[in-house]
């Protein structure tokens, strides 16, 4: 009995580590949220205007420029889904038009590496409120959950 309860401990807390190695968050360099773990990575920036500019950066998140890579979204906005098109511009990817009204929606971002890639999606919880501790926006917040009672992701 003592050792099945000790080989479930060790299950629990090899999961645990692999949980906060997975969650630590990497600051998006213009601001937004970097929805990747490995490189190359992407940023979801909401811009102040609410277009949502994508990003891509190498392993030292150095911008690099899309190449042929295929991005859309759609905001699960309260009065709707809207489905964003993207466009480059200067080294990036920008939705040609604004964000839906209103925050606290989800923003499916899809990305294809190019034409015939598989897509990935990525879900980002949209809130506009600024972090009160990283003094970003909540949805590209980096602080660290561990840290406490700040508030629910
Ligand atoms: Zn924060």
């Amino acid at each position: 009995m003592k050792t099945i309860r000790n080989v479930t401990f060790l299950f629990l807390a090899v999961v645990a580590s692999a949980t906060a190695l997975l969650a630590k968050p990497i600051p998006g360099p213009k601001g937004g949220k970097i929805v990747t773990t490995e490189a190359p990575h992407v940023e979801l920036f909401v811009a102040p205007d609410r277009t949502v500019v994508v990003s891509f950066y190498d392993h030292d998140l150095k911008l690099v420029a899309p190449a042929a890579q295929i991005v859309s979204a759609v905001a699960e906005a309260k009065g709707g889904k809207v489905n964003l098109t993207f466009a480059a511009k200067e080294g990036t990817l920008v939705s040609s038009s604004p964000l839906p009204e209103g925050d606290g929606y989800r923003v499916v971002l899809q990305v294809k590496d190019n034409a015939q890639a598989r897509p990935k999606n990525y879900r980002i919880e949209l809130h506009d409120e600024v972090c009160g501790e990283c003094k970003r926006a909540e949805y590209a917040c980096i602080c660290d959950d561990a840290g406490g009672d700040k508030h629910d992701h």
